[in-house]
């Protein structure tokens, strides 16, 4: 890492819009996964930083964030997207180098940032509450207010677009946010602080207290002064996130992941979907919650499919980040020990194909080859169970309704898609999959900042993205007025 890369102290907590030493002193090593070398030190967060940053964003509600009106919080908003925008190169350099993403995809990501803030700055002023019709000599109208303190605790896989679409929502309805960053991956969200900063983001609206889950991220969620918890990360910890908002009796949004199907229908039309199939696997290294890890085939397309797909296996390159090729490495040894023992319970299927490992590429990076595997059964550990890697399986229907249950039967429901050019059936369909999102002859649509995304089942509850979010951050008042 270049002295250019950090112009933020990295190793310590943002609290009141400044970079403030951990209380204990300690510091956690943060390290590049495409060669595991030392990137620099964070600061490790405990129950009193976190105890620190609440207290802070609390005074903030009362202080100068708390009295600025919709449009002045939309125009700081806006400035925070248009230096993120600036800063795109130098964002997407530390996110490729943290996470290890393909530089073009950090800068995807960058874009979406900037792009979260742009929604969401133009959405200050734009939620409103209603009146109701009521009674004689009553005037009933409704407010839309913020919850009061937000937690907000992210993942390392996109740190940028998921800070962007939970604490870009959060401030827009004008809450104080504490940000807890993952202990694998946080840099872009302490340079995002630096930035807020610079935008004119009043003192306490932002906080970030980088750390450990079991440390900070513990702290935050069960801490007696937030109102709302916003969580993106696995299964496991979403239910100690739900656990511990219940004792406080708190709202909770949960987003934990997929086992997203493709639908492949006979009419089809093979060569559109082909690189909406592949890369909707292999993006960042598989490690997206919304990864469509399943290929579902109508049986007299199945081979066709998995020739096609298999071709273009065959041509993915895995490298490291700033080599910029197709996959950079899993974010950790830990992650890469996880997609291995799910590869290790492959053997019974036919490896379709896979892509190559750069020779240039450092043993101390985290790499796996990207992998399609065929001859899959529904009920099989790969088709049923999040892999968290660039790993695909290919299984076959024999009609509509064979194919809804297939879609249907995992126990997670986050994204869907249909390749049909029957307009009846895309319907019926769209109606019938277990799905927060579903999407005709596309996956993803670009990313979707303005679609609201979330799941059903394990895949979790509550919306983010899109307008929808700003009623999840936000908390409805009825006033009722007897005037006669
Ligand atoms: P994780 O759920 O442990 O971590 C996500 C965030 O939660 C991090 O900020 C972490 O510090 C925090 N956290 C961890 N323990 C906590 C606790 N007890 N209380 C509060 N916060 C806590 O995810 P992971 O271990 O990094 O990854 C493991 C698996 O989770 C992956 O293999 C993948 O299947 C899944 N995952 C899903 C997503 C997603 O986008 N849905 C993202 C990352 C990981």
């Amino acid at each position: 890492m270049n002295k250019n890369d950090l112009w933020f102290d990295a190793s310590c907590c943002f609290i009141a819009n400044q970079w403030l030493e951990p209380l204990s002193g300690e510091t956690l090593e943060l390290s590049n996964p495409s060669d595991g070398s030392l990137l620099c030190q964070i600061a490790r967060c405990k129950q009193a930083d976190v105890d620190r940053a609440v207290s802070t964003a609390q005074k903030a509600l009362g202080g100068e964030w708390g009295k600025l009106t919709a449009p002045e919080r939309g125009r700081i908003l806006y400035r925070m997207g248009q230096l993120v925008l600036e800063r795109a190169d130098q964002l997407a350099r530390l996110e490729a180098m943290d996470v290890g993403k393909p530089l073009k995809q950090a800068k995807a990501d960058a874009i979406a940032l900037a792009r979260y803030m742009e929604f969401y700055a133009g959405a200050c002023d734009k939620v409103h509450g209603s009146t109701i019709p009521y009674m004689d000599g009553y005037t009933v109208y409704t407010l839309r207010e913020p919850h009061g303190v937000t937690g907000h605790i992210v993942p390392w896989n996109y740190p940028m677009q998921i800070i962007g679409r939970s604490v870009g929502a959060a401030l827009a309805m004008g809450n104080a946010t504490v940000l807890k960053p993952a202990e694998e991956a946080c840099l872009t969200a302490l340079a995002f602080a630096d930035i807020a900063r610079e935008a004119g983001l009043p003192e306490g609206a932002l906080n970030v207290v980088p750390g450990l889950g079991a440390e900070a991220g513990a702290a935050l969620s069960s801490h007696a002064g937030v109102q709302h918890i916003s969580f993106t990360g696995s299964v496991t910890v979403g239910k100690l996130i739900q656990s511990a908002a219940a004792a406080n009796v708190v709202p909770v949004t949960l987003e934990l992941g997929g086992k997203s199907p493709q639908l492949v229908f006979e009419d089809a039309d093979i060569d559109v979907a082909l690189p909406f199939l592949v890369n909707a696997g292999i993006q960042n290294a598989g490690q997206t919650c919304s990864a469509s890890s399943r290929i579902l085939v109508h049986r007299t397309r199945y081979d066709e499919v998995v020739e096609k797909m298999a071709a273009s296996y065959s041509q993915l390159r895995v490298g490291a980040a700033l080599d910029d090729l197709d996959i950079g490495p899993l974010i950790s040894a830990r992650q890469k020990g996880i997609v291995n023992n799910f590869i290790d319970k492959a053997s019974d299927l036919h490896l379709a194909a896979q892509g190559s490992v750069s020779d240039e590429v450092n043993d101390g990076g985290h790499y796996v080859s990207p992998m399609l595997f065929s001859g899959v059964t529904p009920e099989h550990t790969l088709a049923q169970e999040e892999i968290f890697g660039p790993v695909q399986v290919v299984i076959g229907f024999d009609d509509e309704e064979h194919a809804v249950q297939i879609a249907n039967g995992t126990q997670y429901g986050l994204v869907a898609s249909i390749w049909s050019r029957d307009g009846a059936r895309q319907m019926r369909l769209a109606k019938r999959l277990r799905s927060g999102q579903v999407f005709i002859n596309n996956y993803g649509a670009g990313g979707g900042v303005e679609l609201p995304f979330g799941g059903s089942g394990l895949s979790g509850h509550g919306r983010e993205k899109g307008f929808e979010a700003l009623y999840g951050f936000s908390t409805l008042k009825t006033v009722a007025a007897k005037h006669d």
